[in-house]
């Protein structure tokens, strides 16, 4: 206690504290000092201790065992407790010495070899005369908080790595839209410097993204593409912006260049218009095709009956029939074809009509009658009572659907029989599902064979088509006329035994009493009735009127949609069949002048379209243009009188 000498004992009234004050406070001080945890220590400017607190004491004992003194040397000590780089200690002490207060940050080690970070604020001590004579030292472990900036150091390092070799730029945008950073291996990668953007308006570089800007600002993330033109390039960026974290009203974001993508994707929109418009091209010509096939085969097919029907002779007969077979199986194949194109450009729609089921499968049960007989096999359609008679559906593709897998069972099978069984699967409320099997006992399908005869153009050996025709559309038709109507195909074939096909298909039952049913296959006389035909085609006017004139019909010709709004005007039709594709006026705008005359007869006048097209739009047009059913040409005879007749009929 060198420093109390000459402080008196008792109150001097100078306002100095006593001796004893003194004391007092010294002793409070003293217990703060001994009481903390951190080492608090002083010497001289020769490092010898003046002054050390108990907690120091007992760092130096655990750490290196030794028993501390007043005297002792600092740096010796440190030096033995595996701190303390001499040199850089005792610049820093200087500057301390100098008048400096400095923190320092030290690691020790201690007997069991643990190390610890210290941090040593280092103060100058003054004497009387105000000049330094040592220095105290406040030392506390800091271990944890070196560590842990230690962490956020590498950490931020590794973060500002990843950020300036990403190919993105990092921004931030303040309250007011201006750009305060932007960084990034993005920007160089364009040619821009780092902070390029710093000054320039976020809303104003970003004119599509506003609404996400404005966004992020009120405090919500959000993502936006946006486009830079820079050096007469166009670059397109995707953008990530949210609130910053650190600084409350701006907005930090990230910007990834996506040019490639974005070019690989216009070019990818490009290339699947270029598929639609070829899609379109190949529709468009298929509906020129069956314009052009079809409009000769009508003639050869119509002449070839009429002339079987006019006495041949017999050796003509002959001729006639394998003209017939030939034309019809021509027909078929081209039908196939536009049929099967229609179903894959998914053109065909299914009908939901009234139709009677009972009286649909004996008109097919008739139809292929013949065909059985001729080849001595037992041929049968069975139909569940519990059936209901009428139903809702598409009564021509159910046809076409059994028709294919009953003309084949039938050319595959030359003894036995062919069964086709119609049961009831399941009803729930009005929906009934039926279950089809096709059987025979023909030559079976080789198993590997299966699932391969549902492709197009396939046949199960390459000698089929040699001994029983057949193009091998048959089936690709049929499975996915069925698919269309929501139901699956299967086979269970044994070679040289027989097949059986399966499917379910499900349809409504109707509550009327009577449905459509298969046009009848005699022709009554419709003496009486006049019909216009307007066709260009010569050879179409000349088989449709041959055809019409055996029903009995009175009939006349206009070559085009002029002459047909002529004759409709001055004379008095039960019906006008109505060609499409006409030179000077077309059988739609014809159809729409007639339907706009005055006078309710006009209004009534059945105009029925004779189209090649096989596009269900035809349907939609035909409609539209005011007329009111359509026939397909070659025309069936059948579906030819069967139309003419309901439609003057009801006349
Ligand atoms: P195709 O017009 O050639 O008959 P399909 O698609 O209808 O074409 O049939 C494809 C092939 O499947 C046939 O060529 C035939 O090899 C085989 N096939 C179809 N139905 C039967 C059956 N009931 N019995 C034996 N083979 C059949």
């Amino acid at each position: 206690m060198e420093y109390l000498k000459g402080i008196s004992e008792e109150s001097t009234h100078t306002g100095q504290p006593t001796r004893r004050e003194l004391l007092e406070e010294i002793a409070i001080l003293q217990s703060v000092l001994e009481s903390t945890s951190a080492s608090i220590f002083a010497f001289d400017k020769n490092f010898n201790y003046i002054a050390f607190n108990k907690s120091h004491q007992q760092t130096v004992r655990t750490g290196r065992g030794i028993d501390l003194k007043i005297g002792d040397n600092y740096l010796e000590i440190a030096r033995m407790n595996g701190g303390t780089d001499g040199d850089k200690t005792q610049k820093i002490f200087k500057r301390v010495m100098a008048g400096e207060t400095i923190e320092v940050i030290e690691e020790f080690g201690d007997l069991a070899l643990h190390r610890a970070s210290f941090s040593m604020i280092c103060n100058p001590m003054y004497d009387h005369e105000g000049q330094v004579n040592g220095m105290t030292v406040f030392c506390q472990d800091v271990s944890e908080r070196v560590a842990l900036e230690k962490e956020v150091e590498e950490k931020s390092h590794l973060l500002n790595g990843v950020l300036d070799n990403l190919p993105v730029i990092t921004y931030e945008v303040d309250a007011e839209g201006i750009f305060t950073k932007s960084v990034g291996s993005g920007l160089q990668a364009v040619g821009l410097q780092n902070d390029e953007l710093v000054g320039k308006n976020a809303f104003e570089s970003f004119p599509a993204a506003a609404v996400e800007l404005q966004k992020a600002l009120a405090g919500k993330s959000g993502q936006f593409v946006s486009k830079l033109d820079w050096d007469g390039q166009e670059y397109v960026y995707q953008n990530n912006v949210f609130p910053s974290p650190d600084q409350q009203g701006s907005i930090t974001g990230f910007a990834l260049n996506i040019t490639q993508q974005h070019q690989a994707e216009i070019a990818l929109l490009k290339a699947k218009e270029k598929a639609e418009q070829a899609m379109l091209a190949k529709q468009q010509f298929l509906t020129n095709m069956s314009h052009e096939i079809r409009t000769p085969m009508n003639a050869v097919i119509g002449m070839t009956h009429l002339l079987l029907q006019e006495d041949p002779k017999p050796d003509q007969l002959e001729n006639l029939n394998i003209l017939k077979f030939s034309s019809e199986s021509l027909l078929s194949l081209i039908n196939d074809i536009l049929d099967y194109s229609k179903i894959e450009l998914g053109k065909v729609t299914l009908e939901k009509i009234d139709f009677n089921l009972i009286e649909l499968i004996n008109s097919i049960k008739q139809a292929h009658n013949l065909h059985a007989e001729g080849k001595e096999v037992f041929f049968n359609i069975n139909i569940d009572p519990k059936l209901p008679e009428i139903l809702i559906g598409d009564p021509v593709r159910l046809t076409q659907i059994l028709n294919n897998l009953i003309s084949n069972a039938l050319k595959f099978t030359n003894e036995g029989y062919v069964i086709v069984d119609l049961s009831m699967k399941k009803i729930v409320d009005d929906l009934v599902d039926v279950s089809f099997t096709i059987t025979d006992t023909g030559i079976g399908i080789e198993p590997a064979l299966k699932d391969y005869i549902f492709e197009s153009f396939t046949q199960a050996s390459a000698d089929i088509s040699r001994r029983f025709g057949g193009t091998g559309l048959g089936l690709a038709i049929t499975k996915r006329l069925i698919e269309l109507k929501g139901g699956k195909i299967y086979v269970d074939s044994t070679l040289g035994k027989g097949s059986s096909f399966f499917f379910d298909l499900q349809f409504k039952k109707s509550n009327k009493k009577s449905g459509y049913t298969m046009p009848a296959l005699v022709f009554e006389s419709l003496a009486g009735f006049k019909v216009l035909l307007v066709e260009d085609n010569e050879i179409n006017t000349i088989v449709a009127g041959k055809f019409m004139k055996k029903w009995d019909l009175d009939i006349d010709y206009a070559i085009h949609g002029i002459e047909a709004l002529e004759k409709v005007k001055k004379n008095e039709y039960d019906v006008v069949l109505m060609d499409l594709q006409m030179p000077k006026m077309d059988g739609y705008e014809a159809s729409t002048a007639i339907r706009n005359l005055s006078g309710k007869r006009f209004k009534e006048l059945p105009i029925i379209a004779l189209t090649a097209s096989v596009l269900a739009e035809i349907n939609n047009q035909v409609m539209d243009a005011g007329m009111n059913d359509y026939i397909s040409k070659p025309f069936n005879p059948m579906e030819l009188y069967s139309k003419i007749a309901k439609y003057v009929r009801k006349r």
